[in-house]
């Protein structure tokens, strides 16, 4: 992928794309991988870097969603299992099967969380990705050498897929740009474009590594802007109502030695009713999520103290040793598009499913999750064939492999993280990484699994990308700023 290269093929197209797709988050990039596939122009613009959004702050689990079971969500959980199994097919490299115990403290629980998880094993059919089944207590603690023993009787396995967000995001989009679809990130949307019938026929964006304001004519324009669509429908019609409703997740990422197992603990009933996982995740341990309303999107949202503790004091209830606040290496929060009232007093109750909505002939898919992030790429794709009488073919992303760019070798980064200054470059040259957070934020996870090691891996960072990039604007000490300026909300405790 290369900025500048797609920047020409923009500015020498004479002709319409025949799809526009506003948001380069799962959903986005989905889009145009699918479009690309199906022989389709597509042009993706993105306001900041791709994955900036939700897509780089999940739980990064591939799953149906035991608590969308609980919650009778049959057709949900059925379609995000299936899913599940697509995405292992497709993305063996960054999809893989995971191990959970439920760890159970009486005979009913055993009993209950045993059928719950048959349950989820039939509805996923022929694509169940392994057997759960009821462990002793002996298994249970093997499996979780650190899970609380006071009044343990022993466990429920079940098997769901995991992966990292950001990374299949970034090779989701590497994979259409080798295909011939154009991405751009920092390209923030400002306008649509319309004919003198009143169709949407573009859109208006801006460059923000130069300040320049570029028209892109096209067919049709999806938004997958996410949590932000709303505001993209108020530009095609100001009297719109909104769909979406805000809800903030946080997670924290602690050492190893609080779960030193390969199997996931999943904890089944947390104070405000819903699930908490402890999840094995590149050396680390993740911890998460919480489910709270929130007024707004934003792009960089913030863990509320009352989430960290909530955190910190449910997962503490079912560990040996007790997390705390000095022990967090990293915090993170995202904003889940949720498709529903406004002004629920929990938003844990509403739905995960995903919809299309159109407002004139803008075509804005929302909701939904990662795990489904191709099917609603493909729904929202058939849509706009079927409006701009596109005349393409289905969508085959189904049976289709995503690809990664070669690693590149390099020096150990630090000392702390688990990346080299190869993957550095690998950003810069072949991922459109712009930016220092680009980097330690989703191209690697560094900022995601310690964020003081990010901080500290700033500076090199910056070296090798001034050494890199073709932006002659580049200022790699104001880089190093901004990026600090975002880190530090990722430091778990501040005051340290
Ligand atoms: C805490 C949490 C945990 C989750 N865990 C899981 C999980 O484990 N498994 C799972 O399946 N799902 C999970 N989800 C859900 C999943 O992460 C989201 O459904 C998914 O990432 C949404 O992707 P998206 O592309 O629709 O939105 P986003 O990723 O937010 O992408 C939208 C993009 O649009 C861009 N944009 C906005 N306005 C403009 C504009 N004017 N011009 C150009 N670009 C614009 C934004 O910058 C953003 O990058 C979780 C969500 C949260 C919040």
């Amino acid at each position: 992928m290369d900025r500048s290269r797609t920047f020409e093929a923009i500015r020498d197209r004479a002709k319409p794309w025949d799809i526009v797709v506003i948001g380069g988050g799962a959903t986005g990039v989905g889009c145009a991988l699918d479009a690309v596939l199906r022989g389709l122009d597509v042009l993706l613009l993105e306001q900041h870097d791709f994955g900036k959004g939700t897509s780089s702050r999940s739980t990064k689990l591939i799953h149906g969603g035991v608590r969308y079971l609980a919650q009778g969500d049959l057709r949900l959980v059925r379609e995000a299992l299936s899913e599940r199994s697509t995405l292992l097919r497709n993305a063996p490299h960054l999809v893989h099967t995971q191990e959970f115990v439920v760890p159970c403290y009486g005979k009913w629980e055993k009993l209950f969380y045993g059928t719950g998880l048959k349950i989820y094993d039939l509805l996923a059919g022929r694509k169940r990705i392994g057997r759960s089944k009821i462990l002793t207590r002996l298994e249970t603690i093997e499996r979780l050498p650190t899970v609380s023993t006071e009044g343990l009787s022993g466990g429920i396995l079940y098997h769901d897929g995991q992966f990292d967000d950001a990374r299949m995001l970034i090779d989701i989009a590497t994979t259409a740009d080798g295909l011939g679809a154009s991405l751009i990130n920092y390209a923030k949307v400002q306008e649509l474009l319309d004919d003198d019938r009143g169709s949407i026929v573009g859109v208006k964006f801006l460059d923000a590594e130069t300040g320049e304001v570029h028209k892109a004519w096209s067919r049709t324009v999806i938004n997958a802007t996410g949590a932000f669509c709303d505001s993209i429908r108020k530009l095609a019609d100001p009297g719109t109502h909104p769909v979406v409703t805000f809800a903030q997740g946080s997670h924290i990422v602690l050492e190893r030695r609080f779960l030193p197992s390969n199997t996931a603990l999943m904890i089944p009933k947390t104070g405000d009713g819903r699930v908490l996982f402890c999840i094995p995740w590149h050396e680390h341990v993740i911890i998460g999520t919480t489910d709270i309303p929130v007024a707004a999107a934003e792009l960089e949202p913030e863990a509320q103290e009352a989430e960290i503790d909530f955190i910190l004091r449910t997962a503490g209830g079912y560990l040996a040793i007790q997390p705390t606040r000095a022990d967090i290496l990293s915090v993170f929060a995202g904003i889940r598009p949720l498709i529903g009232r406004t002004g629920v007093e929990t938003t844990a109750v509403l739905s995960r499913s995903h919809e299309i909505f159109v407002d004139r002939n803008l075509i804005t898919i929302t909701g939904g999750k990662w795990t489904t992030y191709r099917r609603m790429a493909e729904d929202a794709v058939n849509k706009a064939v079927e409006i701009g009488g596109l005349g393409a073919t289905n969508g085959v992303t189904e049976k289709f492999t995503i690809s990664s760019p070669e690693k590149i070798d390099g020096l150990p980064l630090h000392g702390r993280l688990p990346y080299t200054k190869g993957d550095v470059i690998r950003a810069v040259r072949h991922e459109m990484a712009c930016t220092v957070e680009d980097v330690l934020a989703r191209r690697t996870r560094a900022l995601f699994l310690d964020a003081a090691a990010a901080i500290e891996s700033a500076e090199t960072v910056a070296r090798i990308i001034s050494e890199e990039t073709s932006n002659t604007r580049y200022d790699a000490t104001n880089d190093v700023e901004s990026f600090q300026l975002v880190a530090r909300a990722y430091l778990g405790n501040p005051r340290s």
